[in-house]
């Protein structure tokens, strides 16, 4: 029932530990862990959003010159009409590389450099003076916009007005038609397009298939943004966001009166710049790249920081200018990259981490202290655990054995109690004249008594516990073990027992004779209930260096070596049920132990060679100097 009850409540116990400790700690364990995990996309996104933010800015500074650069051609050029004006203004303007005049469809160059001439020719002669066409570039957004705008959410009607614009300059009455039919303007409707573009995968498939459809060359970007890859499960190349159309040089006189034109070829991009004149001619340049490529340089924010390198990438993906750093870049994955106008396709202006392994080995760092934590926690957890389950079955185990302790001494003083009763009874009621039975029902009843009340001294003993002080005086130990044994001796000796006593010398201990009379009355009473058949007891006084040691040994069940140490905890019995062979409170070791500590001594056992136990008594001897060595062992 004890036993049955302690397991109930362990096992309650570890419920409320399992449920109230563990699991919130293993519940916030795993949130910790979660967000280490997610730690590296946090600082790699704060990082995207920050580079993206200066690549964006520099993308802008960059449009602004090319702006500014158009009408910066437009005003040099303003006053040019004829043949003769074209090398005046080549001389001024920085930007002219070849200038021509296309007059009644006959295209004329001025001679400034045959070499480069030849490479304008080749480039853009059969296009003006032919009737050739070239690819003409613009932005998706761009052409695609009225789809976009139109396009209710989800459904696109793929419309097939998509015009190229951006290179013929804006459409001069777009802010009036948005007054007038309450529209957003086409640079709003442009800026939306974008962002709808940016945000929803499908309508970018969308609007790249319409494109192919409505006959535009789409092309892959050079480069793979590493951010953006982030998330996907494989690096996947995207679409340049400029596309282009042919269209022949007809078509863009018939748009506009003047604009830069893109022409990408394996020596790398031109772009020629044309407007028509006052008489109907056509007056305009090629751009020195050189010059252009300085004039983009120079609107770009410091190509090296501690974070991140920045440059532009040509057509070709090569950087047109590179800062020199000990890590080699692979300029083809930049952390992030934007595509910079439709004037300058496959163009991008992009940025690459000076260190690229920072971001995981920050995370990784963050990730190894929350494991380290998290398994210091659960140390911790465990180490506390098993304290608190040590002390909890220590508390149970001491609570169970004083429960069992108060249901035993009822028990063992119910027994001579009952005992001694019935002989007084019987000699009461004179039935018994024999005086010779007379006598052994009375010695009967004396010994009964005498084990009520060494029960009652233990009883007494644990109830004083270690508090108590014993009174000590000079005495011969020896003698003293003598006493109790013949006391006990007839009541052994009827039991079947054979006692011996040896003593050399006389023994004198400072000692409380009443103390340790108990520990021999409990070490012979044991000696006496642990025995079966070979009833046999001897106690054997002698001198032990600084000691008198009294060894009584017995030949009876004996203890297993497992125990030995045991038996001398309070409560502890070897059998503990009430049903065991021999009754006992598991007292009578501890008290005697105790009771050879207080005067300086110990009590131990050995197992007796030939089967039995034997009981070890050391006192210290007393030479009447006051003084008693301790021997703790
Ligand atoms: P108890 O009241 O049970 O005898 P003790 O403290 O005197 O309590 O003894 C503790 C246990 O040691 C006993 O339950 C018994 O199993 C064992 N023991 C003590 N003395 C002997 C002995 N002489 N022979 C065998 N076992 C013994």
């Amino acid at each position: 029932m004890k036993v049955k009850l302690g397991r109930n409540k362990s096992i309650s116990l570890l419920l409320i530990l399992f449920f109230a400790v563990i699991v919130p700690c293993m519940a916030l364990s795993l949130l910790a862990l979660r967000a280490a995990d997610r730690e590296s996309v946090y600082l790699e996104k704060r990082l995207e959003n920050t580079l993206l933010a200066e690549v964006d800015l520099a993308t802008r500074a960059v449009n602004d010159l090319l702006s500014a650069l158009t009408s910066e051609l437009l005003e040099s050029s303003s006053g040019v009409s004829g043949i003769f004006d074209l090398r005046p203004w080549h001389q001024d303007e920085i930007l002219s590389d070849v200038p021509f005049l296309l007059k009644n469809g006959k295209l004329t160059l001025v001679g400034v450099n045959p070499r480069r001439e030849e490479v304008f020719l080749e480039s853009f002669g059969a296009f003006l003076e032919n009737g050739a066409t070239l690819p003409v570039y613009d932005s998706v957004a761009q052409v695609y916009k009225k789809e976009l705008y139109d396009m209710p959410d989800e459904k696109a009607g793929y419309a097939s007005s998509a015009g190229i614009s951006a290179v013929l300059a804006p459409a001069p009455s777009a802010e009036e038609d948005a007054v007038k039919m309450k529209k957003p303007s086409s640079a709003a409707q442009k800026q939306l397009a974008e962002s709808k573009l940016a945000i929803d995968p499908r309508v970018r498939e969308e609007a790249f298939s319409a494109l192919s459809e409505q006959g535009f060359e789409v092309s892959q970007r050079n480069v793979i943004p590493q951010a953006a890859q982030a998330e996907k499960e494989a690096p996947t190349e995207d679409l340049s966001v400029t596309v282009s159309k042919n269209y022949s040089f007809r078509d863009l006189r018939a748009r506009d009166n003047h604009g830069l034109l893109p022409r990408l070829t394996d020596r790398g991009l031109s772009l020629l710049f044309w407007r028509t004149t006052e008489s109907g001619d056509v007056i305009g340049t090629s751009i020195d790249m050189n010059v252009l490529k300085d004039r983009l340089i120079g609107r770009l924010p410091a190509l090296y920081s501690d974070a991140r390198v920045l440059t532009i990438l040509d057509n070709a993906g090569n950087p047109i200018i590179a800062p020199e750093t000990e890590r080699a870049i692979d300029w083809r994955r930049p952390f992030v990259s934007r595509e910079i106008s439709p004037l300058l396709p496959r163009w991008e202006i992009a940025a690459w981490l000076t260190d690229p392994d920072l971001l995981s080995s920050q995370a990784q760092f963050t990730k190894r202290i929350v494991w380290v934590s998290v398994a210091a926690l659960f140390l911790v957890i465990a180490a506390g655990s098993y304290l608190v389950s040590r002390m909890i079955s220590y508390e149970m185990r001491i609570a169970g054995q004083k429960t069992t302790f108060v249901a035993t001494v009822s028990h063992e003083l119910k027994t001579p109690l009952t005992s001694i009763r019935l002989f007084a009874e019987m000699l009461l009621s004179g039935k018994q004249r024999d005086e010779e039975k007379q006598k052994e029902y009375l010695k009967t009843m004396m010994s009964e008594a005498e084990r009520l009340s060494g029960l009652v001294d233990n009883v007494l003993a644990f109830s004083k516990g270690d508090g108590v002080e014993y009174q000590k005086q000079e005495l011969d130990i020896g003698e003293l073990a003598h006493d109790v044994l013949e006391q006990l001796r007839p009541h052994l000796e009827k039991q079947g027992f054979a006692l011996s006593f040896e003593k050399e010398q006389n023994l004198f201990v400072l000692g409380n004779r009443e103390a340790l009379k108990q520990v021999f009355m409990n070490i012979i009473s044991n000696a006496e209930k642990y025995s079966d058949k070979s009833r046999e007891i001897s106690v054997a006084c002698l001198k032990n260096g600084a000691f008198a040691q009294i060894r009584i040994a017995d030949r009876g069940i004996g203890i297993a070596p497992a125990q030995a140490q045991k038996i001398f905890d309070e409560f502890y019995r070897v059998d503990e049920s009430l049903a065991a062979l021999r009754s006992g409170t598991g007292l009578g070791l501890s008290i005697a132990r105790n009771i050879a500590r207080k005067h300086g001594g110990n009590v131990r056992h050995e197992p007796r060679p030939g089967g039995g136990s034997a009981f070890i008594l050391d006192i210290p001897l007393y030479h009447g100097d006051g003084e008693a060595k301790r021997h703790d062992t």
